[in-house]
């Protein structure tokens, strides 16, 4: 070994040195910044929300075939505290409806029987578990259909997760499945960093927080898969099912609330392939009697 390569190997010392000098500054910040994380070292907590709610539309829209109403459904959406950063998934109905619900809906708000109070716009309820807006470091969404993705746009400093496909189904929907998008609710995405999925996406690499590609009711729809150190593997399936009687009886929406039928039924297969080997616990979006028994934030599944 000569000495000008010994010479060049101690400055890649002091190169390595200076790189982790500069290191801990940073890390320290970070350690700062993400003081509303879930502790290091403690697991993930999953919260339970609705976003106002709908009610008083015939159950035929959720599920071909069905009779009757539905007379009060929620519109949940989830925060996972955790410890490598917050989570939010869906976002539930544009804070705007809380006083404009007709000019933000048009006529989709009488016809879900749309219901909103001050008490549910997004800051309201992510204080109601010591949380800002900016505390959340990623949100992802089912899809983007409104009442999923209505505030996504509030998030301007996260990270935005969602199938390229539903990007695109969003910004440019096919001819009959614009109804359920508001341009309006997801203009912001174009400024916000993004994560593009074409499939699965374990987002911190270690299984406790998962996003499962599940087309059908869009084109780009997912739905989530958290690991809890007591409650186990929990499924939250945005609009991949809306009911447990879908799943259970194997019927699906009706167009437009389902993009391709034999993707909705494939899709259907993954959540109970997920569910059975997992034993894992199922939260349906939109199904009334599972969010009456789940335990709602502040409560929190551990
Ligand atoms: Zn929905």
């Amino acid at each position: 070994m000569d000495s000008r390569f010994l010479r060049h190997l101690s400055g890649l010392g002091c190169l390595i040195a200076l790189v982790g000098a500069l290191a801990i500054p940073a890390a320290a910040q970070q350690t700062a910044s993400s003081q509303q994380a879930g502790t290091p070292g403690e697991g993930p907590k999953l919260y339970v929300f609705t976003s106002g709610s709908l009610g008083g539309f015939p159950k035929a829209a959720l599920q071909i075939g069905a009779t009757g109403n539905i007379d009060w459904a929620p519109v949940s959406f989830y925060v996972i505290k955790h410890p490598k950063g917050n989570v939010i998934f869906d976002t539930g109905n544009n804070d705007k409806t809380i006083t404009d619900p007709d000019g933000w809906w048009g006529p989709l708000a009488k016809g879900f029987g749309l219901k909103m109070t001050k008490d549910d716009a997004i800051p309201v309820q992510l204080a109601k578990i010591g949380l800002k807006v900016d505390d959340i470091k990623y949100v992802a969404v089912g899809h983007l259909h409104l009442d999923h993705g209505g505030n996504v746009g509030q998030f301007k400093n996260s990270t935005l997760i969602a199938q390229d496909d539903e990007f695109k189904a969003a910004w440019w929907p096919d001819v009959g499945y614009s109804l359920y998008y508001i341009p309006g609710d997801f203009a912001e995405t174009k400024n916000m960093k993004t994560i593009r999925l074409n499939g699965d996406f374990d987002l911190f690499n270690d299984g406790s927080v998962r996003l499962i590609r599940a087309p059908g009711h869009t084109p780009g729809s997912q739905f989530m898969v958290v690991k809890l150190p007591k409650t186990g593997t929990a499924i939250l399936t945005s609009d991949v099912v809306y009911l447990t009687e879908s799943l259970d009886k194997n019927l699906i929406p009706p167009i437009p609330g389902t993009w391709s039928p034999s993707d909705a039924y494939r899709s259907y297969d993954r959540i109970r392939h997920i569910r059975d080997v997992e034993n894992a616990k199922l939260f349906i979006g939109h199904d009334p009697e599972l969010f009456k028994a789940a335990k709602k934030a502040p409560e929190f599944y551990d």
